[in-house]
């Protein structure tokens, strides 16, 4: 894509990239907004995938031949794209994964295991999807460890007097999401990692929902690990990344045993492991999707996510002025710095039935717990509808969505 102009984001050209937004959906135009799950992907991204397969697969790191060279180079070359993207130090740093996921539980069940001591403890926010829960609970039991919740305040915000006041002598890693997936909270990830250090802990940072909307600098953040999913910023499912900084993941056990992360492997003098990153990456990685991912991320910088960020604002500002005009909708998640995801929830009408009226109407939105069933709780509700933006939404399709909310919402009632 071209340059855009300096003030505005062309999304009428964004369009034009994404083949799935010319379907319909009921007889109606699709307006896709349930980004916060899965965002669409550009032709660019798919002709990428279509050209590895026609032209150049083959297994990576192991063959002398042409189609192996090609492989791997491609494959590497998203390593570059990568560090460069989030402003690592170093490609060494950049683990391909299944997603934010597997990079999660690699960071549980190797740091984890090889560093936290019963009694240890480890500070998670109220706002964390499952994914970054489960793996700690399921390092505590192992481990006898302490979890311990970082409040919000009823918008949705972090308590940060209670974040300081959860330190203790035996808190040895904070694990936080940069954007909360269920509320679009973005939490001030720089200042809790000076926080966590000043206190000789470790900073996760599940950057899941922070790497398609802002721009991510993992130095500046001073982050230790940073996980992000490439089907959320463009790119295909299957595939996502660990930042680690290289003097941890060196020091660091494998996870996974397999093909790749070896040095050498013998029955009898042991077996000994390659360096970081291949240590990590065990197996036959998903390579037409990293490569892939690689293009997604082009993609992005040929846009400027700045550029894609302060369009969801806009997006964000126009759909939150009219749905507060809704009677009975409260949205839930209200914090000052958020970015595009609205989660509401309506006097007398199911999450679920919203959702699936509004689907008649062409327009996707999620229902549900969002996989952050602690926070809903929190907030008294079991369900809520979130709606969430993307670079290709339009200031119309808001204004189809509201007016096909406020239909259903009258069907309902
Ligand atoms: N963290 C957050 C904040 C998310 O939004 C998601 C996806 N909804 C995940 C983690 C998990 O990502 P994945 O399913 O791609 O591993």
């Amino acid at each position: 894509m071209t340059a855009m102009n300096d003030l505005a984001l062309d999304v009428t050209r964004v369009r034009r990239d994404f083949p799935i937004l010319e379907r319909q959906v009921h007889g109606k135009p699709l307006v896709y907004l349930d980004n916060a799950a899965t965002s669409q992907t550009p032709r660019q991204v798919i002709e990428t995938l279509d050209h590895y397969y026609r032209h150049y697969n083959a297994n990576i790191h192991r063959g002398l031949h042409t189609l192996a060279d090609e492989a791997t180079a491609a494959y590497e070359q998203t390593r570059d794209s990568v560090r460069d993207f989030i402003n690592a130090a170093d490609r060494r740093e950049i683990i391909f994964t299944g997603g934010t996921t597997e990079a999660i539980n690699l960071v549980a069940n190797s740091w984890g295991r090889a560093n936290l001591k019963p009694g240890d403890e480890i500070l998670i926010s109220q706002l964390e999807h499952h994914s970054n829960i489960v793996p700690w609970q399921l390092l505590a039991e192992q481990r006898e460890l302490v979890i311990r919740v970082i409040p919000v305040d009823e918008q949705g915000a972090l308590d940060m007097s209670a974040y300081r006041d959860l330190f203790t002598e035996r808190t040895r890693l904070v694990a936080v999401n940069h954007i909360s997936n269920a509320f679009g909270t973005i939490n001030p990830v720089r200042e809790m990692a000076a926080i966590a250090h000043a206190h000789r802990a470790l900073i996760l940072v599940d950057g899941a929902q922070a790497v398609p909307h802002a721009p991510v600098d993992v130095r500046h953040i001073d982050a230790d690990f940073y996980a992000f999913s490439a089907h959320k910023v463009y790119g295909p499912t299957g595939v996502g990344v660990l930042y680690g900084k290289a003097e941890l993941l060196e020091a660091m056990p494998p996870w996974q045993g397999g093909g790749e992360m070896i040095r050498t492997v013998s029955f009898d003098a042991g077996t000994t492991y390659a360096a970081i990153p291949h240590k990590f990456e065990a197996g036959t990685p998903p390579i037409a999707e990293v490569i892939a991912m690689g293009r997604a991320l082009a993609w992005v910088d040929d846009i400027g996510i700045a550029m894609i960020g302060a369009w969801e604002q806009k997006l964000l500002r126009h759909a939150t002025e009219r749905m507060m005009r809704i009677d009975g909708l409260r949205i839930l998640g209200t914090a000052p710095h958020k970015a595009g995801v609205i989660s509401f929830v309506v006097d007398g009408a199911h999450a679920q039935d919203i959702g699936l009226l509004i689907d008649q109407l062409g327009v996707a939105v999620r229902t549900g717990n969002h996989c952050a069933q602690p926070l809903l709780q929190h907030f008294g509700v079991e369900a809520t509808c979130r709606a969430s933006f993307a670079a290709y939404n339009t200031l119309e399709e808001i204004d189809i969505f509201v007016e096909a909310l406020e239909r259903v919402i009258g069907m309902v009632r």
